[in-house]
């Protein structure tokens, strides 16, 4: 494929950015269609996929263009409605790319179903008879969903552990490209009549854990310093800052919940334009973020002052899927998928923590240089331009008016918004 040029994508209209995605020949005949024709989820598809539907949100869909993973150039496709996030990661993908981007690896991907067993007289009678019938039972998961055996996956392994009066029972499974909610929930709730009679006990229940700590992927990069000034002892400096940003984050969990909600900021947009539950995500990685007993950062930066660079990293439970769902249901999400040249599961988990990482380190660099406002202050004025009713030709001036402004709020918009027409009108 050609170089692709993105140098002024932000300043182009939506038209010309579907044109030009056109030009580069980045989607198939089917997904430019669905673009060019603004193809949204029907109604009727919308009523199967969930209860008691009306109609539909609709929420901004954006491409971050560029990022450098494993030696790969992607174009992320991004849903949120919160303005400068795009642009961060944008801003940030270009710097990251520069140093030699992203470098990922997936541990492994398996899921995790639990069985909870309450009223066991014996736990390790119970405990030695449940793991002797270890074969038999992983096979009786299988037999549950013989499909995913079919395609490769299936139940891979089975531990126990009590905790209070609990004897919990674990399985992982390979969930192939599935997230597997539902496979896991049928292959516990097989197991529970065999588990109930191995260890004389009742089950409370049997389920899915989202503390997805066999899907575990890391994403780095390593930066040169001279990206965050030209000036080298200033770059030193900053360097420094973010270094002690990150292990903030670690000390105070304060610090850290916001730390984390800017990593979501990028992982939430990715993981919603896929089509894949962002509850999920977020549920597992909050967990892992607390897993040594307090809630800390999910990423960490150091510096090596030798090579004069700073490294990131990040690892996380990144249980993605690439079907199943409602996947395969919605015009928008086969869009995303056709954009990032149809990944498989494990390629797509990758691409999710390099873009959380970039968000990272789009937000760290300007909190501990020129302060986050900054940026911020130039899209809360378009947003208020646009609540107070500017057409797209008064947005420009009236951002201009409003960045003027001591306090920038609704009502001073649409004063100036007033103004700007009177004064057009004279
Ligand atoms: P599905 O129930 O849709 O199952 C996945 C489907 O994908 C299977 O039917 C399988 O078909 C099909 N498939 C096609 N190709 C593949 C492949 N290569 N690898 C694996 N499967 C393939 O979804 P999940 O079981 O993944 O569950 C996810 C859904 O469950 C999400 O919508 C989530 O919101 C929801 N959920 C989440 C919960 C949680 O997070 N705790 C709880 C309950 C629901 P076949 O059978 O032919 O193999």
């Amino acid at each position: 494929m050609t170089k692709l040029k993105w140098t002024g994508f932000a300043k182009k209209s939506p038209q010309e950015r579907i044109e030009l995605i056109k030009t580069f020949g980045l989607l198939d005949s089917e997904s430019q269609d669905i673009l060019e024709n603004q193809v949204s989820l029907p109604l009727e598809i919308a009523n199967q996929m969930a209860e008691n539907i009306v109609t539909e949100l609709a929420l901004p869909f954006a491409i971050a263009p560029d990022f450098l993973v494993n030696g790969k150039s992607y174009q992320l496709p991004m849903v949120t409605e919160e303005p400068s996030v795009v642009a961060a990661a944008s801003f940030a993908a270009k710097l990251i790319k520069h140093s030699g981007g992203f470098k990922t690896t997936v541990h492994s991907r398996q899921m995790i179903g639990q069985v909870a067993l309450f009223d066991v007289t014996d736990f390790e009678k119970a405990s030695t008879h449940i793991m002797t019938q270890k074969s038999f039972l992983l096979e009786l998961a299988n037999q549950a969903h013989p499909s995913i055996v079919k395609r490769g996956g299936g139940a891979r392994d089975l531990w126990i552990e009590q905790k209070e009066d609990f004897l919990i029972v674990y399985v992982s499974v390979d969930t192939k490209e599935a997230m597997g909610a539902n496979m896991v929930n049928t292959m516990m709730e097989a197991l529970t009549p065999s588990l109930e009679k191995l260890s004389k006990g009742q089950t409370l229940m049997a389920i899915l854990s989202n503390y997805a700590t066999e899907s575990l992927v890391t994403a780095e990069c390593t930066i040169n310093i001279s990206i965050l000034s030209r000036n080298k002892e200033e770059a030193h400096h900053l360097a420094k800052k973010l270094v002690m940003a990150s292990q903030l984050a670690q000390v105070d969990s304060y610090r850290a919940s916001t730390h984390n909600k800017g990593i979501f900021n990028g992982i939430d947009a990715l993981v919603m334009a896929t089509g894949n539950d962002w509850r999920a995500i977020e549920a597992g990685a909050h967990t892992y973020a607390s897993r040594n007993g307090q809630y800390r950062g999910l990423s960490q930066w150091s510096y090596d002052e030798a090579t004069a660079t700073v490294h990131g990293q990040m690892t996380l439970p990144m249980p993605i899927a690439t079907r199943g769902g409602s996947i395969g249901l919605n015009p928008t999400v086969q869009v995303a998928h056709d954009l990032l040249g149809n990944p498989d599961a494990k390629e797509l988990a990758g691409l999710i923590v390099s873009l959380g990482l970039a968000q990272n380190f789009a937000a760290l660099k300007a909190l501990t240089s020129t302060g986050i406002q900054a940026g911020h202050m130039k899209l809360q004025a378009k947003s208020l331009a646009l609540l107070a009713g500017a057409r797209e030709a008064e947005v420009g001036p009236l951002v201009q008016k409003l960045l003027n402004e001591k306090h920038m709020n609704l009502t001073t918009a649409e004063s100036l918004l007033n103004s700007l027409r009177n004064a057009k009108r004279s």
